[in-house]
């Protein structure tokens, strides 16, 4: 039984209204070079709540021209790197003066819980800006110490224009993931956002322009992924004859594997454009016998079900040790079925909606798939209520690595319980999947974890902890997790293009 039958009995109005739904280009909201429009939707409800401008290829070509002429014409590269740290700060501070709007409009267009909102996305994004205004003058070149008698030195320079896409499980913290460092190298950026939240890039990008970024620097386009995005990622435009040089240099990408790889593919046929990936995982989240159990399955269910389970690195495979699995699997369950599930903007909701119809309808076909496979469903399994999108917490125990949900990514509220002996078998089966984005383990043992620590393949390691984020931490995949990284010092490189300058040491008489 739930504690929470009924979900929503009049959703809570949200404390913000929708003001900018337009694309922004060059400094200025425009509409939709066609006109269209499409809806965003409140994922409590499935009521519309905003039409926004639907950008495609003709509103990308203009946004890369904009991004393109203010990185050439200035001032932005141009500035000393202080002056752009101070605008990176600038907006910092602004974004904290109008948290409660954003945090708000955030939990309206994407369903995570308000507390989220305002205790975590809100404060790391603010956290993000400082720490990237903390690199902008900080990025230098060597000298070098080459054979021969010459001088060698290597400068580090902005690449130009950068194209990113990012999804709608975190809106506010992939923005600043991917436009804090850009900005802070010195590109110039179109970033499209996600189709199913497109509100609060566009707030925080009217906030940048108050903040005294200059027009053209930052363009969001909102849109659908295979015409907007797939229009940015296959961007050729050239500058007219004579000079034929390559307007979009740079691709930063996050999103599904599969949509990765077209994006990819998009990028070597259109201009060859390097391109940074963060895709989709399957990580495991492994509990020895000599943990504390209760612990364990308190963070083992964090791992999971934060966010609806709507994390790229969820710990969407719980390994316990065969002689504590019985206890273990006991106490999940009894703790998912102590879980809230409700209006996000209920005070102590822990779970909302999932993101949409197509999510929620592919989170219950993966549940359905688990019972058809024989796994024990110990509790939850089916939807909450008749409106919007609200998944039961669901816990499988019995799971085996063959299962289509202990090897695909379901991105919901579904824990999968697998049994494990030993810690050779535990390292094999953990790293037995294309995926490589995270791992957790909990033990008692500091031979264990340093053990673990080495021998799982994946982007982070987190021992005895989980979801743990900053903005000096690095992220990103192992195997088709994804390609770089991004956050810390880390994704500086994504940013910049390495110039070797050569001279002699002596003028040579000519
Ligand atoms: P998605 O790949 O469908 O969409 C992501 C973005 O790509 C959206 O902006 C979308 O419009 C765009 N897109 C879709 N098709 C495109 C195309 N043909 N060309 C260019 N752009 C296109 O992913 P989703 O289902 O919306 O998001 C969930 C997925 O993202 C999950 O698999 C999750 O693991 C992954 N994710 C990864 C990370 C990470 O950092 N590794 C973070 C968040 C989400």
């Amino acid at each position: 039984r739930f504690t929470t039958a009924a979900v929503l009995e009049g959703p809570i109005i949200p404390p913000v209204q929708v003001t900018y739904t337009q694309n922004l280009i060059d400094g200025q909201f425009v509409d939709a070079a066609s006109g269209k429009t499409f809806p965003t939707y409140d994922p409590r409800t499935g009521e519309v709540i905003a039409h926004i401008a639907e950008g495609d290829a003709e509103d990308i070509n203009r946004a890369v021209a904009a991004a393109r002429k203010a990185f050439d014409e200035g001032p932005w590269p141009k500035m000393t790197p202080y002056e752009r740290s101070r605008i990176l700060l600038r907006f910092a501070d602004l974004v904290e003066k109008h948290s409660e709007e954003l945090a708000a409009l955030e939990t309206w267009d994407n369903g995570k819980p308000h507390e989220q909102s305002v205790t975590a996305e809100l404060p790391m994004l603010v956290r993000l800006f400082h720490y990237y205004a903390g690199w902008a003058d900080k990025i230098h070149g060597l000298t070098v110490p080459a054979d021969g008698n010459y001088h060698v030195q290597t400068l580090h320079e902005p690449i130009g224009v950068a194209g990113q896409i990012i999804p709608w499980n975190f809106p506010l913290l992939m923005f600043a993931w991917k436009v804090g460092p850009a900005l802070a190298c010195g590109n110039t950026i179109v970033l499209k956002t996600a189709e199913q939240t497109p509100l609060t890039a566009l707030y925080v990008a009217k906030l940048f322009l108050e903040a005294g970024l200059p027009p053209g620097v930052l363009n969001v386009i909102s849109g659908y992924g295979p015409t907007a995005g797939a229009a940015l990622a296959s961007h050729m435009d050239v500058d007219k004859w004579p000079v034929m040089s390559p307007l979009l240099l740079q691709l930063a990408f996050t999103g599904s594997t599969d949509t990765g790889m077209i994006v990819q593919e998009l990028a070597a046929r259109s201009n060859l454009k390097p391109v940074t990936l963060e895709l989709g995982g399957k990580s495991p989240f492994i509990v020895f016998d000599d943990a504390n159990i209760d612990k364990a399955v308190e963070l083992a269910h964090f791992a999971l079900f934060f966010n609806q389970g709507q994390c790229c690195c969820a710990g969407s495979r719980t390994y316990v040790h065969e002689r504590v699995y019985d206890e273990f699997v006991e106490k999940a369950k009894a703790r998912a079925v102590r879980r809230t599930v409700g209006d996000p903007f209920k005070k102590g909701t822990e779970q909302g909606p999932q993101i949409d119809s197509e999510q929620f309808q592919k989170v219950l076909r993966y549940i359905k798939s688990g019972i058809e496979s024989n796994a024990t469903l110990e509790c939850g399994g089916d939807r909450i209520g008749n409106k919007g999108y609200f998944v039961q917490p669901t816990v499988f125990s019995n799971v085996q690595d063959d299962m289509l949900i202990a090897q695909d990514e379901i991105f919901g509220p579904v824990q999968s319980i697998l049994k494990f002996k030993e810690i050779n078998d535990v390292v094999r089966r953990a790293n037995a999947t294309h995926y490589g984005l995270a791992a957790g383990v909990f033990t008692g043992s500091l031979e264990t974890a340093n053990t673990m620590m080495r021998a799982l393949k994946a982007g982070t390691v987190w021992i005895n902890c989980f979801d743990v984020f900053d903005a000096a931490i690095p992220f990103g995949g192992y195997k088709m997790s994804g390609i770089g990284r991004e956050k810390g010092i880390y994704s500086l490189n994504n940013y910049l293009q390495v110039k070797a300058v050569v001279s002699p040491l002596k003028n040579p008489a000519w």
